[in-house]
C-alpha cells in the first residue's frame, strides 16, 4: 500500500500530514479473506448488491424510527405532511422492482467494466484512503453536475408526466423516496453515478466507496428532517442537504442539483428557495 504512487498524492511532504486508517488491520483481513474466496464476478455483482441493499436499508433505519418519536416532529420539515404506512409500503414496492430488475443487470455489468479496464481487485494494489477519498469526491463533483442539467430537463413539460412524476409522486419525501422513480430516471440519473467510475476507477474499492457515499446523500436529502450538528455531511460548504432538496419536492420548481448548490446559484434555479426562507424569516422575526 505503501508503494502506491498517484500523482495527485506524490508528494511525500503532505503524506506526512495524512493519518493511517486506524481500522485498516481488520479492513486487510477482511479484504484478503474475500478475495481469496470469491470470484471476481462474484464480487463485482453479488457483493455489490450486498453493499447497496445494506447502505439504502440502514442509512434509511433512523428515518423510518424518526416517524414514531413525537421530539423529532420540530426537525422535519413539512410536518403537516406525515409519513403514512401505506405511503411507505407502496415506496418499497416500486423499490424492490427497481433494486431487482433495473439496477442489478447494472451492477452486473460492472464486472464487464472492471475486465474490460483491468480494474484491480487484490488487497496489494488497494489505495490509500486519502485517494479514494479525492476520488469519490471528484465522482460527486461529476455527478452533481449530469444530475442538474438532466433533472433540470426531466422537469420540461413534454416529458415530465411520462418519467419524473413518478418520483414526485411524495410531495413530502421520506429517506426510502432516494430511489422511488420511473425505470427510465433510474438509468437517465443513474448514468451520472458511473461516469466518475468510468473516469476515477483505479479500484474496485472505488465502487462501493462512492456508492456508499451517493446513498447517504441522496437518503439524507430525501429524509424530510434537518436535523442541526450530526450531519457530517454539513461541514462541506455548498452541500445542500435535506432543506434544500426537500423544498424541490414541495415546490416542484427550482433546486434541481443532487448534492452541491452551485449550479443552482449559477443559474438562479434557487431564487424561489431563497426566497421561500427570507420569508419564513421574515415572519419568525415579526412574532418575536
Ligand atoms: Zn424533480
Ligand atoms: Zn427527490
Amino acid at each position: 500500500m505503501e508503494n502506491f504512487t498517484d500523482p495527485v498524492f506524490s508528494s511525500d511532504h503532505l503524506l506526512n500530514y495524512l493519518p493511517e486508517n486506524p481500522i485498516k488491520e481488520y479492513f486487510a483481513n477482511a479484504w484478503i479473506y474475500m478475495t481469496k474466496n470469491y470470484t471476481k464476478f462474484q464480487i463485482a455483482t453479488w457483493g455489490s448488491l450486498i453493499v447497496h441493499e445494506l447502505v439504502y436499508f440502514a442509512a434509511c433505519a433512523p428515518g423510518i424510527i424518526f416517524q414514531f418519536l413525537p421530539f423529532m416532529k420540530r426537525f422535519k420539515l413539512q410536518p403537516n405532511r406525515p409519513e403514512t404506512f401505506d405511503g411507505q409500503w407502496k415506496c418499497f414496492r416500486l423499490l424492490m422492482f427497481n433494486h431487482f430488475c433495473i439496477q442489478l443487470p447494472l451492477i452486473a455489468g460492472t464486472y464487464l467494466f472492471t475486465e474490460f479496464f483491468q480494474i484491480p481487485y487484490g488487497w496489494d494494489e488497494m489505495p490509500p484512503w486519502y485517494n479514494i477519498a479525492l476520488r469519490v469526491f471528484g465522482c460527486a463533483v461529476i455527478e452533481d453536475t449530469w444530475h442538474y442539467f438532466l433533472h433540470w430537463a426531466l422537469h420540461d413539460k413534454r416529458v415530465y408526466k411520462h418519467i419524473h412524476k413518478v418520483h414526485h409522486h411524495f410531495q413530502a419525501p421520506f429517506g426510502m423516496t432516494a430511489e422511488y422513480a420511473h425505470p427510465a430516471e433510474t438509468l437517465i440519473l443513474g448514468m451520472g453515478f458511473f461516469i466518475g467510475i468510468l473516469l476515477l476507477a483505479n479500484h474496485v474499492i472505488l465502487l462501493w466507496a462512492w456508492v456508499t457515499v451517493r446513498l447517504l446523500e441522496t437518503i439524507d436529502v430525501h429524509s424530510g428532517y434537518d436535523v442541526p450538528y450530526l450531519n457530517v455531511f454539513h461541514l462541506f460548504p455548498f452541500y445542500g442537504g435535506a432543506r434544500f432538496h426537500d423544498f424541490h419536492h414541495l415546490n416542484f420548481t427550482g433546486n434541481y442539483a443532487s448534492t452541491f448548490t452551485w449550479w443552482d446559484k449559477i443559474f438562479g434555479t434557487d431564487k424561489q428557495f431563497k426566497e421561500h426562507y427570507a420569508k419564513l424569516e421574515d415572519k419568525k422575526s415579526k412574532s418575536q
